[in-house]
């Protein structure tokens, strides 16, 4: 009888631990043919060809801005150790997007329509996500089964000539529908959701992330059209940020310096019109 109770016990035991069992989602990169080094050289060389097409932003002040923000969130453990890099292209259009390996790129425009620290630092966080679950090689190689493992091998065996180069000959751009850059709503539910880990970490409001994709996309038009074309809604974002917040330390967070941020809008606002880039303000092939 005593030890039919104490089985009894034990099974009300499994049961309320298996409710709780569920715990935060695993997140892990799926399923690749580039080594996370050829991600690393593939994203840098491809860089190498985005800045002949944008205008990078020559503003200290404000590059080390992006950069320590950056950096904060590069160091935690989600980022999965990528040698990330952070720059600002100029150009007014609310945009953001990051290479395989690391580069990260935001826009004035980006940085103006932000309301406070938490949003820049919760674009970064999604960028470098997608970075460290490797959505773009991710994509790539599922798009391409058949002709890149020839492809890596010959260059991992040669170790020379441009990964780029060959990839881009598959057909492979750097333009708003490119295969490396376009997302579908999983990978940014993913990117949301470790972008979240990331943000709560280092003390940042994980919720200012969701917010301000809400508010961009509410606010329509033009300027975020590229932004939403290649990273789609998943739908309840702040929803889901608040879900995962149970799993996170309690805090305090913070949104960042108010006066310091204020300082680097009035820098944003007044920087001169973006001249012309070489080909458009996006980038293209
Ligand atoms: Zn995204």
């Amino acid at each position: 009888m005593r030890l039919r109770r104490r089985n009894a016990n034990a099974l009300v035991l499994v049961l309320v631990a298996g409710l709780f069992a569920q715990g935060p989602r695993q997140l892990r990169p799926g399923f690749n043919l580039f080594s996370r080094d050829q991600d690393i050289q593939l994203g840098r060389e491809a860089a190498i060809e985005i800045e002949k097409q944008v205008v990078v932003l020559n503003d200290p002040e404000l590059e080390a801005y992006v950069r320590r923000i950056g950096e904060r969130l590069a160091a935690t453990p989600e980022a999965a150790g990528f040698p990330y890099s952070f720059k600002i292209v100029h150009d007014t259009s609310v945009n953001a997007f990051a290479l395989p390996g690391g580069p990260t790129y935001l826009h004035t425009g980006l940085l103006a329509a932000a309301d406070n620290e938490a949003q820049v630092a919760g674009v970064v966080a999604h960028e470098i996500a997608h970075v460290a679950l490797r959505h773009g090689t991710n994509q790539l190689s599922k798009a391409n089964l058949i002709q890149l493992p020839a492809i890596l091998a010959i260059w991992a065996a040669e170790r020379k000539g441009s990964l780029w180069g060959q990839v881009a000959q598959l057909g492979v751009g750097l333009g708003v529908n490119s295969v490396l850059l376009k997302y579908s709503r999983d990978a940014e539910r993913d990117a949301d959701l470790l972008g979240t880990r990331m943000m709560a970490r280092v003390g940042y409001d994980p919720v200012e992330m969701a917010r301000f994709f809400e508010k961009l996309e509410a606010s329509g038009g033009s300027r975020v059209l590229q932004f939403f074309s290649s990273h789609p809604n998943p739908g309840n974002r702040v929803k889901a940020v608040q879900a995962e917040l149970q799993y996170l330390p309690a805090g305090p967070y913070t949104k960042g310096d108010a006066r310091e941020f204020e300082r680097i809008k009035r820098r944003v606002a007044a920087l001169p019109e973006p001249p012309k880039p070489m080909k458009t303000a996006s980038p293209q092939r």
